[in-house]
């Protein structure tokens, strides 16, 4: 019998049976309150009837229609829909499976179209756990330690993380302009760059929503530079942050690649890139996509989940009941224990620890997020530090299941502060 590597780590003990909305039930049927939704995948809650009736319609019709070989209709009808919710300048699309292999073929895709070497990250980000995406992620130690070195050609520069800082906002975006600015004549000549590659929030690295200024500030210098600014919207898009995409916040800002994946297809691998049909034409032809890429089951699963996200207004409850939720674990954390900040944007909150002398503190961090997990409510932690505990619910996620999780957690923080 083989076991299931050491490598794979889990960050609670529930061996899970069905899923279902906001709900998790174990083997043992413990029900759980899924604030993680499977890291911002099920969008639609698990298991919404829309979704499983488009996927079991789909599995009895046509699985794999492999697009390189054959087209689909529907891929062909996503990649149509897809118009009504991207940018109108970003009209060209094509799909993959997971988050990190679209990173990576945006990175493909920028080289390609600007035919410059470098690209530029930021720190904190995180944009997978492939080569080329891990090169480009420093949101923790552990996907970098020992796999040095990594894929040439990545230049970071510093994230406008205001509260690690001890800055205001403003501050923190002159700073990380500035910086960006030296980098741009020096670590990173601003004619040798392809693209910007951004996280409209923070996420792995700390939910730090990107102050819209500074998204502004790179917009900017991309113009200016002839650099493509590349928004990894894997975590932030399809509603999560309470607009369709999170780079909206700062509004009439339009990235020249656009990269979506989890929220994209409830829990169906999918990921894929837009762009202008222009820069499209500026890759190889035939130099991206794959075998399974826009898999015909989740291509189904992803329409459906567009039209739940639509009838069901699940942007806007991920604006209104995401505040509520940054509300209620605000008023329930400040000043308990070692809680040093609780920030967050739509349906992305995290509870930052830190100690007295200014240090992280992932101890309590850690003790909170288990403690939670205790009293039936999932969470995950995150930030370089591993000292933030994060709420990232499905956007079905009611008022009441806001409140719900908000009473779990202030228990299971008076447990880890105990
Ligand atoms: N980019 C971002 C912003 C992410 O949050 C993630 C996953 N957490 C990825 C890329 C990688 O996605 P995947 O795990 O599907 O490869």
């Amino acid at each position: 019998m083989a076991q299931l590597s050491p490598v794979l780590t889990q960050a609670t003990p529930v061996q899970v049976a069905r899923g279902e909305g906001v709900y998790l039930y174990d083997t043992e049927g413990r029900r759980h309150l899924d604030f993680t939704a499977g890291i911002g995948v099920v969008s639609t809650g698990h298991c919404h009837p829309k979704v499983v009736a488009a996927a079991q319609e789909q599995v009895a019709t046509l699985i794999h229609g492999q697009y390189t070989t054959v087209m689909h209709q529907p891929l062909l009808r996503l990649a149509e829909r897809l118009g009504e919710v991207l940018p109108p300048s970003l009209d060209s699309v094509f799909f993959l499976n997971s988050g990190s292999e679209a990173v990576e073929a945006a990175v493909r895709l920028a080289r390609h179209a600007t035919q410059r070497p470098l690209v530029l990250a930021f720190d904190g980000g995180f944009h997978g756990r492939t080569m080329g995406a891990a090169a480009l992620t420093t949101s923790g130690a552990k996907i970098r330690s020992g796999n040095n070195p990594m894929m040439g050609g990545t230049v970071f520069a510093p994230f406008p993380y205001a509260y690690r800082y001890g800055w205001t906002e403003e501050q923190a975006v002159e700073f990380a302009l500035k910086e960006l600015d030296r980098q741009l004549v020096s670590t990173a000549p601003a004619a040798d760059v392809a693209a910007f590659v951004i996280e409209p929030v923070l996420g792995e690295g700390g939910y730090v929503p990107t102050p819209p200024a500074f998204l502004r500030g790179l917009r900017e210098r991309a113009d200016r530079h002839g650099v493509l600014l590349v928004a990894d919207e894997v975590q932030t898009g399809y509603g999560r942050t309470g607009t369709f995409w999170g780079h909206q916040h700062a509004e009439g800002l339009t990235p020249d690649i656009l990269i979506t994946a989890k929220g994209l297809a409830s829990g169906f691998p999918l990921s894929g890139i837009a762009a202008s049909t222009e820069l499209m034409s500026k890759a190889r032809p035939g130099s991206q996509g794959g075998t399974y890429g826009g898999n015909a089951v989740a291509c189904a699963a992803a329409l459906a989940t567009l039209d739940v996200v639509q009838e069901e207004g699940l942007v806007d409850n991920a604006r209104v009941n995401g505040a509520r939720l940054l509300d209620g674990v605000a008023s329930v954390s400040k000043g308990v224990g070692t809680v040093g900040d609780v920030r967050g944007l739509g349906f992305m909150v995290a509870v930052e620890f830190t100690n007295p002398d200014g240090t992280p503190d992932p101890t309590t961090a850690v003790q909170a997020h288990k403690a939670a997990a205790d009293h039936g409510l999932l969470l995950l932690t995150c930030g370089p530090y591993n000292n933030c505990v994060r709420f990232i619910p499905p956007l079905i996620t009611t008022a009441e299941q806001v409140d719900e999780g908000v009473a779990l957690w202030s228990k299971a923080l008076s447990d880890a502060t105990a």
